[in-house]
């Protein structure tokens, strides 16, 4: 497929690579993705990248009030055409990767919101820390590329899980929403893809300040194969090594775990020790 075939609307869209556009054209996707929103309760919906408004139609339809962020100058017109009459839509031509959601939802007085996108994929990390740094949102539900939504879903402790999983598992409860198979795009990416939901959730021991958790949970894993101990101790400086078998012991961490090892408790535990020194 070339992306200029006509999607489902008829419309022609020519596709830009460096953005990413792989447009929605599953309606059975579409469907499980606006389900998930619940457009029909309340909260509005901060969506990112609505694209040809593949999402935004359906979601505007049942009513959701939606703020959608495009950067592609000529999309973020014709739906700003398109839903000009729509009281309930906003299109606004921005880069999301400058957008504080919570800032965004202060200036229209929502209390809450949710974020929503079939994202482009060169910008999943910078979104999906964005989203674990949000202090107003009350869930998200967001496309990745199939392997990056297995990593996020593993448990820390678990083989295979890395910094998204302990950073985002420490706000959120996360699910799969539902698989998206290549041919679910206009055009058609290389690689699969997920939809998973993210609902906040209060955990226990989890640290106030998520920047310097993230930051923490950062370098503790830029050595993934080294035992913590010893990557924690270099960083420590001299007699380091030392220091931080010290804190790992007083956060009752065993100092010889690596860092894809350490429980979501034990992560919490290590950084109250290490945040306090
Ligand atoms: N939501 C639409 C759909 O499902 O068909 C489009 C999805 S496409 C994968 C990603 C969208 O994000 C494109 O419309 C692209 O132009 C837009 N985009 C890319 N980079 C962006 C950025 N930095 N800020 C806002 N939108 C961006």
């Amino acid at each position: 497929m070339n992306g200029r075939r006509p999607d489902k609307t008829g419309r022609r869209p020519r596709a830009k690579k460096s953005l990413g556009q792989n447009f929605l054209i599953s309606g059975k996707v579409v469907d499980r993705i606006v389900r998930a929103l619940d457009p029909g309760s309340m909260v509005p919906i901060m969506e990112i990248g609505p694209g040809t408004g593949a999402l935004t139609g359906p979601l505007a339809e049942k009513g959701a009030r939606i703020a959608a962020f495009e950067l592609d100058r000529r999309l973020a017109k014709e739906l700003g055409e398109r839903f000009a009459d729509c009281d309930n839509v906003e299109i606004v031509e921005a880069d999301v990767r400058e957008i504080d959601f919570d800032l965004e939802a202060e200036g229209r007085e929502w209390e809450k919101y949710r974020l929503a996108g079939n994202i482009p994929y060169l910008l999943t990390s910078t979104i999906m820390i964005k989203l674990g740094l949000l202090r107003s949102c009350a869930g998200a539900v967001i496309m990745v590329q199939k392997e990056v939504g297995d990593r996020i879903l593993t448990s820390p402790g678990e083989r295979g899980c890395g910094i998204l999983s302990v950073f985002l598992q420490a706000w959120f409860d996360i699910s799969m929403v539902t698989a998206a198979r290549a041919g679910a795009f206009m055009p058609k990416p290389k690689v699969d893809s997920v939809v998973l939901g993210f609902t906040p959730e209060a955990r226990e021991g989890a640290p106030y300040d998520r920047k310097g958790f993230l930051g923490f949970v950062k370098v503790s894993f830029s050595q993934r194969r080294k035992k913590l101990v010893n990557v924690l101790g270099t960083l420590l400086g001299e007699g380091g090594k030392a220091e931080a078998t010290k804190l790992m012991d007083k956060a009752k961490t065993d100092a010889g775990l690596r860092p894809e090892e350490l429980s979501l408790d034990d992560w919490f535990r290590l950084y109250e020790v290490f945040e306090k020194r």
